[in-house]
């Protein structure tokens, strides 16, 4: 019997790891510029805050992993997207009474669909998300896609394109909605199953269909820029107009309508051209909604946000030849000489840690050669070498590896020693500096 992570997921190995707590770091860091704050919801809820009323979405009717224990009731659902739970923990918390709104929100964490696994599509995969819940204003639209659209940039992904466009409000959406039902009653029949369940379900769905795309019917469909009540039209003049002055460069696209239907007025799309993407090109998507506050028994409040999948980053990094994060070194690696005066070596160790050095040693009883071979591995900056001789006279062998600069010292004088080696060097000492303000 042989055990496999299930088909769709992957593990995270420590070799990787760096890449993926660099990216963490640099998304608290953009958040923290920004002024938003962390919330963590559950990973599972019940399943009706995803599955809310007569939802068309793909995500809703087939990707959901919906469960059910023995002897119990109550159905639940691995989270597939986090904008449900946060709202509902807006609302179950309160928070729309909060005197600063709007509430603005980060996540990071994993997500769940059943989805057939591809090349920048998991079953379990990452996302960072916004969500900025409490005001509506253009602006804010514009600050979410800011946001992201400077986080990419910041780590230096140039293929990017901002794609936009606008569902109005319910009004418009409704008569657009109309538009297209007549639009496609007669050619119904002949287009795919999904495509008659969003028929009836949200005949806007049909435009996001990756099957009948490319039929004739589809291309001459009604644009929704048409059936725009004047306060729509207002509203995305806005947002275009803020994306403008920060000089963010978009495309409209007046088929982009997104996966999930509780959006209105702004949706967006951040897509990454660069060919090793394949289909699965969109890296961050979002857009504003206005009624899912309410949806879970808050006021009318409006919302904006979206999520970025960041397997799908991390490809469009590789794809433009970006390296997120270094490879960790080690300050100091403690060599020891022998069985006998490995308690001492490692008190030199345990007092290197205490003072913020990054230290390791052998724990093995290797040879010189063998653990010197560590050190290489290790990327280790100085080394101590600790045999019987230093041990009877209370001292430790130290080596800085950079220029061969060697000391002989008391186990007292360690750490100034070490302060001193490390302080020559300005790398060194910064490294030093940011490991002792932890
Ligand atoms: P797609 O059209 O590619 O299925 P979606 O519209 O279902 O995407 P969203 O629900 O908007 O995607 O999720 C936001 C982002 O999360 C996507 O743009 C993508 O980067 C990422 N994402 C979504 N599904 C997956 C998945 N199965 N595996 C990896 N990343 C994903
Ligand atoms: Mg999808």
């Amino acid at each position: 019997m042989s055990y496999q992570a299930p088909r769709g997921t992957q593990d995270i190995l420590p070799k990787d790891i760096y890449q993926w707590q660099t990216l963490e770091d640099m998304i608290r860091q953009f958040c923290y510029i920004y002024d938003y704050k962390e919330i963590r919801t559950p990973i599972f809820e019940h399943t009706n805050v995803f599955k809310r009323g007569n939802d068309a979405s793909d995500m809703v009717n087939k990707e959901m992993y919906t469960f059910q224990l023995e002897n119990s009731s109550t159905s639940l659902t691995l989270r597939p997207e986090m904008t449900a739970g946060v709202v509902r923990s807006f609302v179950e918390h309160k928070m729309y009474g909060e005197p600063d709104l709007p509430a603005k929100l980060y996540y990071v964490g994993e997500m769940c669909r059943h989805e057939r696994p591809q090349k920048g599509r998991q079953r379990i995969f990452h996302q960072f998300g916004v969500e900025v819940i409490g005001v509506k204003n253009p602006l804010l639209d514009v600050e979410t896609i800011a946001l992201g659209w400077s986080f990419v940039s910041a780590l230096g992904l140039k293929d990017m394109k901002v794609l936009i466009n606008t569902l109005g409000d319910d009004e418009s959406r409704d008569r657009y909605r109309e538009a297209l039902r007549q639009h496609f009653q007669n050619d119904i029949d002949s287009m795919c199953a999904d495509c008659r369940r969003r028929y009836e379900q949200n005949p806007l769905r049909i435009l996001d269909c990756k099957v009948d795309h490319d039929l004739a019917i589809m291309k001459s469909a009604p644009r929704m820029k048409d059936y725009l009540n004047e306060e729509s039209k207002v509203y995305f003049e806005q947002v275009l107009q803020g994306l403008d002055a920060l000089g963010i460069p978009y495309e409209i696209d007046d088929r982009l309508v997104r996966g999930l239907d509780y959006y209105t007025h702004t949706v967006f799309e951040v897509i990454s051209i660069n060919q090793e993407m394949g289909a699965q090109a969109t890296v961050f998507a979002g857009g504003r909604y206005d009624g899912l506050v309410e949806y879970f028994g808050g006021p009318q409040l409006s919302g904006i946000g979206w999520a970025m999948g960041l397997e799908r980053l991390l490809i469009a990094c590789e794809g433009e030849g970006i390296t997120i994060g270094e490879r960790e070194t080690l300050d100091v690696y403690v060599l020891n000489l022998s069985a006998e005066t490995a308690l001492y070596a490692f008190t030199a160790t345990t007092m290197l840690r205490a003072a913020g050095y990054k230290t390791d040693c052998d724990y093995q009883n290797r040879s010189f050669k063998a653990q010197f071979k560590s050190v290489e591995r290790k990327g280790a900056k100085v080394v101590l070498i600790i045999g019987e001789t230093e041990m009877e006279n209370g001292q430790v062998s130290m080596k800085r590896l950079r220029d061969q600069r060697q000391e002989v010292v008391a186990l007292d004088a360690l750490i100034d020693t070490m302060d001193d080696m490390f302080a020559e060097h300005e790398d060194d000492h910064h490294h030093l500096e940011e490991k002792r303000s932890i």
